[in-house]
């Protein structure tokens, strides 16, 4: 059903016409029944855990993800600042604890990750200048020396929001290494993003260091289809080896894309995201060797440079990191490099990673259905490759039971090189 692109577009306004005639009761039952079990772990913390569970028994580990989502248009322009700024602590405090507590879920099972997105924890709107500041110092910088970086003072209620925002971040990372609970720092949009890297640089330096049994506790994200990301990983690997602490990171290929190109043409600036599919996947691929190298079979967590989880549905990345693996005399199940896939999302491939003994994980969305649900409806929209590769498994499982009926023997797709 979520192949269906109309019935995907056209969800936000069935949702709010079920909301008018007092209909989500059996909206949200239906949902449940079908998106929500496929795509998400559950909504409790007794779900969660069965979910995981199930999953461990196929050797997958889980990545927790609570789903809160904000953006720039949540806020509405009658607003005062002071309203907007007692707003944004207050949900920002709430989201922490939020965070806090999917750690405290994700800890029920050694090894397992709690995703986090940054953009709840501080005002979009002091994040976003934050990161016009950041970006254009280090443009100022990559550029001439001369050139002046042009800058938006922040007031000293922005200031005091940063501190604020900082300390939460720092509170989380506390708490996930007392529960022995690693961190994965999610990618968002571009005019966050250099405040989210800060950030996690920040925590990195702090909690990454080496010498720990866990190995690094951070791990930020890496949007592979940026035409910057090959000079970005590569830097940012360079800055953790000279001040010596582990590099853990996520290596994706991009889920704004649509978004982003528009936003670029409205602005009449260069886009951002790679010209073609074809140099995204360059990037990706070639991030992942750049890494690969980095890494020593002898190493372990607690000694190595680099840390990081090849997340993506596309066989050929993950085929070609297996290969890649093998090629360095590294075993499978080495700690240092693992495999992410989205719940509900190429369960083929996951469940062949595990069975092989690759590290595997799969992102598990969670929380209340009616909190969840924009959260669904927002990554189905922006990314329709999503949909395609849901059409894939389809296929695959129609092939199945095809097989199955006419009493031939099942087939099971390894679509990953053993070792
Ligand atoms: C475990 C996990 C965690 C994730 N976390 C994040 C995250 O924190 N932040 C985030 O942004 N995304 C995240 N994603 C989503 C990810 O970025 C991709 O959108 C999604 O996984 C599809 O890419 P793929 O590597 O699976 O493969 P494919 O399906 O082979 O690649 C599709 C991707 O290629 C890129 N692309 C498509 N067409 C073009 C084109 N014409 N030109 C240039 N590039 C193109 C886009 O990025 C598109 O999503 C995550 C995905 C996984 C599996």
């Amino acid at each position: 059903m979520c192949m269906m692109t109309t019935l995907v577009e056209l969800s936000p306004q069935l949702i709010k016409l079920c909301e008018t005639l007092h209909l989500t009761g059996p909206a949200y039952w239906f949902i449940k029944n079908t998106f929500f079990n496929h795509f998400c772990g559950g909504e409790t913390p007794e779900e969660i855990s069965v979910t995981m569970e199930g999953l461990k028994s196929a050797g997958i580990g889980s990545i927790l993800d609570v789903s809160i989502e904000v953006d720039l248009d949540e806020l509405h322009e009658e607003d005062t600042p002071e309203a907007i700024r007692a707003l944004w602590n207050g949900r920002a405090d709430h989201v922490a604890s939020l965070l806090k507590g999917s750690v405290k879920a994700a800890s029920v099972e050694p090894n397992s990750f709690a995703a986090i997105k940054l953009t709840p924890l501080l005002s979009p709107l002091t994040l976003q200048k934050v990161s016009y500041n950041l970006y254009n110092l280090r443009a100022s910088f990559e550029t001439s020396p001369q050139n002046s970086a042009a800058y938006v003072p922040l007031n000293q209620s922005e200031l005091e929001d940063f501190d604020l925002f900082m300390e939460r971040i720092n509170g989380i990372c506390e708490y996930a290494k007392q529960m022995k609970v690693r961190l994965m720092i999610d990618a968002e949009q571009s005019y966050f993003q250099d405040a989210i890297d800060y950030a996690a640089l920040e925590v990195s330096r702090r909690y990454n260091q080496l010498g720990q049994e866990m190995g690094p506790l951070v791990f930020n994200t890496y949007q592979m289809y940026l035409k910057d990301s090959t000079r970005k990983l590569r830097s940012d690997y360079e800055r953790s080896q000279r001040q010596n602490f582990t590099f853990g990171a996520k290596l994706v290929r991009g889920a704004y894309m649509v978004t982003e190109r528009k936003r670029c043409a409205k602005l009449g600036i260069s886009d951002i995201i790679n010209d073609t599919i074809e140099d995204t996947h360059h990037c990706y691929d070639s991030g992942v060797e750049f890494l690969l190298d980095q890494i020593n079979p002898t190493d372990t967590l607690s000694t190595t440079h680099a840390a990081f989880m090849v997340a993506s549905h596309n066989k050929d990345s993950v085929n070609k990191t297996c290969i890649g693996l093998e090629k360095r005399g590294f075993a499978p199940k080495t700690e240092m490099v693992m495999f992410g896939q989205l719940m509900g999302m190429k369960d083929n491939l996951s469940y062949s990673l595990g069975g092989n003994g690759y590290r595997t994980f799969k992102y598990v969305p969670y929380g209340p259905i009616q909190e969840v649900v924009p959260y669904l409806i927002r990554r189905a929209q922006e990314n329709s490759t999503v949909l395609g590769a849901a059409q894939e498994e389809y296929d695959l499982i129609a092939s199945e039971l095809k097989l199955r009926l006419l009493g031939q023997a099942a087939t099971i797709p390894i679509e990953v090189k053993t070792a």
